[in-house]
């Protein structure tokens, strides 16, 4: 555990972050889950742990780790914004009953032709969004 808190705050001091606790802890608590939470979620988590954190400093720490790249936003349902440490390349599956979000690896599809874009769009990134029902809902 001493080492793994080690490696992130070398993580986060490469990326020019200053560490704070509120970073250290939002970051390490996404690195352990895969279930994209959002930062009221993330902020239930944490203060479930030490009832330090506001949700202010959750957002502010999540705003800090998504500009230098370590976290991702991940938006698939209206007004929900959730959060994702995975910021390797990959797609998403959505359950249409629980809203539970799950990665699929990258390599999983074909890749996209994007000269196929009808003319005028420039294209910079896509993801697949696989909407369906998960294991547990079925
Ligand atoms: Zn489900
Ligand atoms: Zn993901």
């Amino acid at each position: 555990m001493q080492q793994q808190a080690e490696d992130l705050i070398k993580v986060l001091k490469s990326k020019g972050l200053r560490v704070t606790p509120q970073r250290f802890s939002v970051y390490a608590n996404l690195l352990t889950r895969y279930d994209h939470p959002t930062a009221d979620q993330i902020l239930s988590d944490l203060n479930q742990q030490a009832p330090t954190s506001s949700q202010a400093t959750v957002y502010s720490a999540l705003q800090a780790l998504r500009e230098v790249g370590l976290v991702r936003e991940v938006l698939l349902e209206e007004g929900v914004c959730r959060y994702d440490a995975n910021v390797d390349r990959h797609h998403h599956f959505r359950c249409r009953c629980c809203g539970a979000i799950k990665d699929i690896p990258w390599d999983a599809f074909e890749r996209v032709n994007l000269n196929r874009l009808p003319p005028g769009m420039q294209a910079e990134s896509y993801e697949v969004t696989v909407h369906g029902v998960c294991d547990r809902c079925q």
